[in-house]
């Protein structure tokens, strides 16, 4: 196995992205880095129209829409909490006033606040919950008022609408050091998975990506020494980091009708992580 750090070049191959939602209009939360930038442009590409979410960052915003912008389509940069109840509800009259309504949500904006259990405090244990799954329950709740009050578009879509919900890798796998985050993330899987049983009648598609180790600012200290590189990989059975345009492939089939059928189904893309790695020689 290479286990070089590949730092400036993709490790992700370059496959085109096909125009499977023109048209369609998106909010990618958490959208002006690491995956949800990537998603967020991978959208554009696709034809929709998107929303850029973000809590702080202007420049970085900006450069998001200007770039989907260069593809055609229409782009907003949005700063809002998602942890917030009025800024999540203001985000979305913003973008219904402006787009007319709203067909694909990518519920991304996450963190982590690492801490040893007996440490933790209270408010790091607060700020992780209320922004990985607070947040996805506030955004969905808007996204799902909409998708029932407008119905299905048969010329937009087969679907009323579709949600994705970022989870990851930690919605399986317990993580020491790291119980605020992975608690968030198995939340996410009953929530994902309650949420696409009882909207599924209304043609409402709910999903999740559990990304492995994808190469973001959220996890920099993994990847960004051949020490730490290779450690990672040991964790990775095909033997390289993901790219968030990865994650953002998965994300342009979940949100198009090319997955019309796939209803409450977590998608690993994790180069195996999932795998139990340390079984392969034995165990
Ligand atoms: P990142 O730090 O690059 O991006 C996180 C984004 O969330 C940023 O745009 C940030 O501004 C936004 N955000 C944070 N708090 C917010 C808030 N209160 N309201 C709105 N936006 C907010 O990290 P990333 O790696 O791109 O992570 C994106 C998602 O993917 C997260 O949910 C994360 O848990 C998940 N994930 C990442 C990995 C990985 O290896 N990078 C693996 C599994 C899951």
């Amino acid at each position: 196995m290479n286990a070089t750090v590949p730092v400036l070049k993709s490790t992700a191959p370059n496959v085109p992205i096909h125009k499977t939602l023109t048209g369609q209009k998106a909010l990618v939360t958490g959208a002006n880095s690491g995956i949800g930038r990537g998603v967020a442009i991978a959208l554009g590409q696709a034809g929709a129209d998107v929303v850029v979410n973000y809590v702080e960052g202007d420049d970085a915003a900006n450069a998001v829409v200007d770039e989907l912008r260069g593809f055609g389509v229409q782009a907003l940069a949005y700063k809002a909490d998602v942890s917030s109840e009025e800024q999540v509800a203001a985000m979305f009259r913003q973008m219904i006033a402006q787009f007319g309504t709203i067909d694909i949500l990518v519920n991304n904006a996450g963190l982590q606040r690492d801490s040893a259990f007996h440490a933790m405090t209270l408010a790091q244990w607060n700020t992780v919950l209320g922004i990985n799954l607070t947040g996805q329950f506030l955004c969905a709740r808007e996204a799902v008022r909409e998708f029932v009050r407008r119905g299905v578009v048969p010329a937009v879509s087969c679907a009323a609408g579709k949600i994705i919900c970022m989870s990851s890798v930690h919605q399986e796998i317990p993580w020491a050091g790291h119980a605020n985050y992975a608690t968030s993330k198995g939340g996410i899987k009953m929530l994902m998975e309650s949420l696409a049983q009882e909207v599924a009648p209304q043609r409402i598609r709910v999903n999740a990506i559990a990304p492995g180790a994808i190469r973001t600012p959220i996890n920099t200290s993994a990847w960004n020494t051949p020490e730490a590189y290779k450690q990672l990989m040991t964790l990775v059975p095909y033997g390289r980091i993901g790219e968030p345009v990865d994650i953002a492939r998965a994300a342009v089939w979940l949100a198009s009708d090319q997955s019309d059928y796939v209803v409450g189904t977590t998608l690993f893309v994790d180069g195996g992580m999932t795998l139990y790695p340390g079984f392969a020689t034995g165990g």
